[in-house]
């Protein structure tokens, strides 16, 4: 990114409202909604040519498919207020049948969604985890009690120092790379705690019925965004990524700018403002220049982990229900890691959704298109039989490309970070 105009664009824009909200995603459209009902004049910015950020949708065969976030559950309080309000549809996620669990020696059918382990290590190892995240505050996570030391171990480090049962540790390698999509040699074990301390807890976040992947949008995620973008009084201002933050400087031999006036700078935006609202990835904000008095970025990398290729995988039926499964996968290798049933019922198309996660989709990010998509279907004909074999479509969304998230489903800061380097902007003494 750069803050000199493109050759051949439009020059930038010069207008001044009360705030500005960068990023159109729910975070920031939701910010906006609430200034404009406060009285507040609100421009959104956005780097994209669309709305919705980490929430999209493919459209095929009459449908829309969440290709990014799309899950919810009781305690997405303000989501589901939001859909309430925005006339949104709800639609249960879990699908009747048995689930399978393939950990290294072949597929095993199960009524849970837990694999059949050593239920007092596994109990323990939850409980754990559970414990020490209450304790961690998540608005300040560096004064948890023992913060450096946990921020300074791995996830995988922390499990093989407390668990000696395996049954424990592998439970452990599953959820992080399910919840955080990253391997648990690369996450710091407070931000792990961090995570499971503002999700509601790990009992919560990895269930379904009663748990955070309860429902999902009847009709597509994007709708939320799309809604919410065309109520407000200014349209989002789209493809117009900011670039520079900086205090307003008087022309010369002018009079001194309005206490507070911030200029949001970019290759097609100037807009004066007295507030800014920063709705944006934590890798992207670090990358926006700062000029602003009493605010500074901290030293050190803003390098963030999280990897995820979503997947849609299409048939003509759910024909696995045919064999009483429900289509949900948990996996011990990848590619695939993570299966579950989206289709819209039973008697229309079927549609497995996969989740490759991590180191596994950086690699599989890097192999030709035939490759990926044999990987794929083999691991689902291991399941599902060879029917699996003939989709009538597979559709792909590799977030690893995006350049204004870093980091899905969300940034995943290296051990360290949260105690030695912190959030991209900080405000000493705050
Ligand atoms: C594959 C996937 C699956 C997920 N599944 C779930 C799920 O099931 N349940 C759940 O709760 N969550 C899920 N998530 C996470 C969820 O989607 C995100 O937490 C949420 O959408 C983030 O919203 P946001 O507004 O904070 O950020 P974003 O949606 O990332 O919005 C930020 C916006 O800022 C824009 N931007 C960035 N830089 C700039 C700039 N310099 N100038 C202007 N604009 C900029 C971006 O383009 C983007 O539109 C998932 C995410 C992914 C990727």
């Amino acid at each position: 990114m750069t803050g000199v105009p493109l050759p051949g664009a439009s020059p930038p824009e010069q207008t001044a409202v009360d705030v500005v909200v960068i990023g159109a995603g729910l975070a920031g459209l939701a910010a906006a909604t609430e200034l404009e009902a406060a009285g507040c004049r609100v421009q959104v910015v956005e780097a994209l040519g669309r709305v919705g950020g980490r929430t999209a949708s493919h459209h095929r065969y009459g449908q829309a498919l969440d290709a990014g976030g799309g899950y919810l559950g009781v305690r997405h309080v303000r989501v589901r207020e939001l859909a309430g309000r925005f006339g949104l549809a709800l639609t249960p996620t879990a699908a009747p049948g048995a689930n399978l669990f393939d950990l290294g020696a072949g597929p095993v059918r199960s009524d849970a969604h837990r694999p059949a382990f050593n239920a007092l290590a596994v109990g323990d190892a939850l409980d754990r985890l559970d414990e020490l995240a209450a304790g961690v505050p998540p608005a300040d996570p560096g004064t948890a009690p023992d913060a450096t030391e946990l921020d300074r171990l791995t996830v995988a480090a922390w499990a093989r120092r407390e668990f000696p049962h395996p049954d424990a540790r592998l439970l452990i390698d599953l959820l992080v790379r399910q919840m955080l999509a990253a391997d648990p040699a690369e996450v710091g074990m407070l931000h792990l705690l961090f995570y499971l301390a503002s999700g509601g807890g790990v009992h919560y976040l990895t269930a379904f019925a009663g748990g955070a992947q309860q429902d999902r949008f009847a009709g597509g995620a994007h709708q939320l965004a799309e809604r919410m973008a065309a109520a407000l009084a200014r349209p989002v201002r789209l493809g117009s990524p900011v670039t520079d933050l900086h205090a307003e400087q008087p022309a010369p031999g002018g009079t001194r700018p309005a206490t507070g006036s911030i200029r949001v700078v970019g290759p097609q935006l100037s807009v004066r403002c007295a507030r800014v609202v920063v709705a944006v990835p934590p890798g992207p904000t670090a990358r926006i220049r700062l000029r602003l008095p009493g605010v500074r970025r901290p030293p050190g990398p803003a390098r963030t982990r999280g990897a995820t290729v979503k997947l849609h995988v299409i048939y003509d039926r759910p024909f696995w229900a045919d064999h009483g499964l429900s289509g949900w996968v948990t996996a011990g290798a990848g590619p695939l890691r993570y299966v579950v049933d989206d289709s819209a019922g039973r008697d229309g198309l079927g549609v497995l959704v996969g989740f490759v996660t991590g180191p596994d989709a950086r690699a599989y990010g890097r192999l030709p298109g035939a490759a990926r998509r044999t990987a794929v279907l083999d691991r689902l004909v291991t399941w599902f039989g060879p029917a699996a074999r003939r989709p009538l479509a597979l559709l792909e969304r590799d977030w690893q490309v995006e350049p204004t998230v870093e980091g899905c489903y969300a940034a995943v800061p290296e051990p360290g970070w949260w105690t030695g380097v912190g959030p991209p902007w900080q405000v000493p003494g705050r």
